[in-house]
């Protein structure tokens, strides 16, 4: 099956009892046993949940994976994938990475004994000046976050297995729909599927994909043992936003091109990052690695002061100023004072991220509408 077929089809079959065509919310937490041990499938809604069931099977397809376990949001998966290490253990990390995943690895992780190194990715030189005998597994986003900096997956997958450690892609921006990162030689996909997945800004949750049974193992574990499992409900609306992804993504994109090279020629940016313009300094691997561009843009303003950045931030009528990412509607951030605020003001500054960036999660509106909303932002710099 094709991507687009797949988003509307894969692990879901009309409900066995009714017809009912939209996989049932199954909204309970226990399941009844014909005798002992002899059951559906299904003993405890912590384990198992047939809406789940269906929605992990979508997100395996789509990453054209064998495997998938559902989280209770973004963060809950990249812990499980974290607690399938043990103290000792060496972790290299992109440096401009999710905050939520660096305050994870750093507030919690370290203090359980398991050791850390940020670097710069875009170097794939820097992985293996990091290497340690130790070294486990690879943490790589790839376009980061804010910066939309690409990795090259294959290449650090290579290194990766040549030296024995695991491959772990947040694939939360690019999707499922641009890039598939199993395919690429990584070990384990993660999103936030609280992102472009579900894509409505209406559901927090978390996926790892894997084509590994031992990987899967661990997991599916972890949802046992610790329980940060995703509600049926929340699982139904992760399978009502997967069947438009394809399409929404086409528009995330096209959007996101044309804000792009609007605010390239804008006399008050500084400079633009979007991984669909030449000026990218890795345009070449964009091409390469992913189907399209994506729906997120970063820039910076020539007056770099906070202040500028405040004034745009709370001038913009369609772009609600909010964290997330990959809904329907515009969002503008500012990751110095919201989603990366958890980093050290001079590691953000070293990773680039300056006072006066900006990060839009450009919409599915019409293209010219927020264009000139955002002209009329910047006119008040
Ligand atoms: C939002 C996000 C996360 C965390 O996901 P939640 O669903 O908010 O817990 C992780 N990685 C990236 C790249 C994200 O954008």
């Amino acid at each position: 099956m094709r991507f687009a077929t797949k988003a509307v089809h894969a692990g879901v079959r009309p409900d066995p009892a009714t017809g009912a065509i939209m996989t049932p919310i199954y909204q309970t937490s226990t399941y009844v046993q014909e005798a002992p041990g002899v059951h559906k499938g299904y003993e405890y809604g912590r384990v198992s949940n047939p809406t789940r069931s269906a929605l992990e099977e979508s997100l395996a397809a789509l990453e054209n994976g064998r495997f998938a376990a559902a989280f209770a949001s973004g963060c809950a998966a990249i812990d499980a994938v974290l607690k399938q290490l043990n103290p000792g253990d060496h972790v290299i990390a992109t440096h401009d990475l999710y905050g939520g995943t660096y305050r994870l690895f750093r507030t919690v992780y370290e203090r359980f004994g398991i050791e850390f190194t940020f670097v710069d990715m875009t170097d794939p030189g820097a992985i293996l000046r990091a290497w340690q005998p130790n070294t486990r597994l690879i943490w790589v986003e790839s376009p980061t976050n804010p910066l939309l900096n690409l990795v090259d997956i294959a290449l650090v997958a290579e290194l990766a297995h040549a030296r024995g450690a695991a491959v772990a892609v947040d694939n939360t921006f690019a999707t499922p729909y641009l890039q598939n990162p199993l395919d690429l030689g990584a070990d384990l996909v993660v999103h936030s599927t609280t992102k472009y997945l579900g894509g409505h800004s209406d559901v927090i949750g978390g996926a790892v994909v894997t084509n590994d049974p031992q990987w899967i193992e661990g997991l599916r574990f972890q949802q046992k043992t610790t329980g940060a499992v995703p509600g049926p409900m929340d699982c139904f609306l992760l399978l009502r936003g997967i069947k438009t992804l394809h399409v929404r993504m086409e528009r995330h994109c096209q959007n996101a091109q044309l804000v792009a090279e609007f605010l390239a020629h804008h006399p008050k940016v500084a400079w633009v990052r979007y991984p669909g313009l030449r000026a990218h300094p890795q345009y070449e691997l964009a091409r390469r690695q992913m189907r399209a561009f994506g729906g997120m843009v970063s820039f910076a303003l020539k007056d770099d002061r906070m202040e500028a950045a405040v004034r745009v931030l709370s001038s913009t009528k369609l772009f609600a100023l909010a964290e997330s990412l990959g809904g329907v509607e515009s969002l503008i951030g500012h990751p110095a004072t919201m989603t990366h605020a958890a980093i050290p003001r001079e590691e953000r500054l070293r990773a680039g991220l300056s006072d006066s960036l900006i990060r839009l999660s450009v919409g599915i509106e019409d293209a010219e509408d927020l264009i000139r909303d955002l002209d009329q932002a910047l006119e008040q710099v």
